[in-house]
């Protein structure tokens, strides 16, 4: 049984302006494609992966066979961490969580930014709740995922260039701003 790429749950332009349909078609129609093609080329030659949950690969595989399941768990997380109605600010107990841990939505906003600016090279920003149910900033690098870490996913921003490159070239920060304006404030109360 081979995995399969998730439907996006919007329309490949439905996060222009501040996303392109062009950034989606390559981002989620080749790249997210390319790590599911590659993950059950994986399991194909790999009895010992026969069967396995996508989540079971992750938290037990180790090189290219963990890059390509961790992707394709962490696009499908990304994908719903944006909505074309998202953006603005939080509201109900993910709103009183953030404030909690971070002082202030704008704080939270700041330490959050600031992360996925400085995350050097290919990964991922981290809205995540830990084992103690305390809601941190994280980032990892390359495939990396909170799956690993003991950690609850909450909202992600995806920070390699692939996500940003067509619509905003090399000025990360940029996409990172532009990214607010889609955060789908309803998967993070879901994730909560
Ligand atoms: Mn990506």
């Amino acid at each position: 049984m081979a995995f399969k790429l998730p439907e996006l749950p919007y329309s490949k332009d439905a996060l222009s302006p501040h996303i392109s349909a062009r950034t989606l078609e390559f981002h989620y129609g080749k790249h997210h494609q390319g790590y599911v093609n590659k993950l059950n080329a994986a399991v194909e030659g790999d009895s010992a992966l026969a069967g396995k949950s996508l989540e079971d690969i992750i938290r037990t595989a180790k090189g290219g066979v963990f890059n390509n399941a961790a992707q394709v768990w962490n696009h499908t997380f990304y994908w719903h961490s944006m909505s074309p109605n998202g953006g603005g600010a939080p509201s109900g107990d993910i709103a009183k969580a953030i404030d909690k841990a971070f002082g202030s939505f704008s704080d939270f906003k700041e330490k959050f930014s600031t992360a996925a600016a400085g995350q050097f090279g290919s990964g991922w920003a981290w809205l995540v709740k830990d084992a103690a149910g305390q809601l941190a900033i994280t980032t990892t690098s390359n495939a990396g995922t909170p799956l690993t870490e003991g950690q609850k996913a909450i909202l992600t921003c995806d920070v390699w260039e692939h996500a940003y490159y067509l619509d905003y070239q090399n000025a990360r920060p940029s996409y990172i701003e532009a990214w607010w304006n889609l955060v789908n404030w309803e998967h993070a109360a879901k994730n909560l």
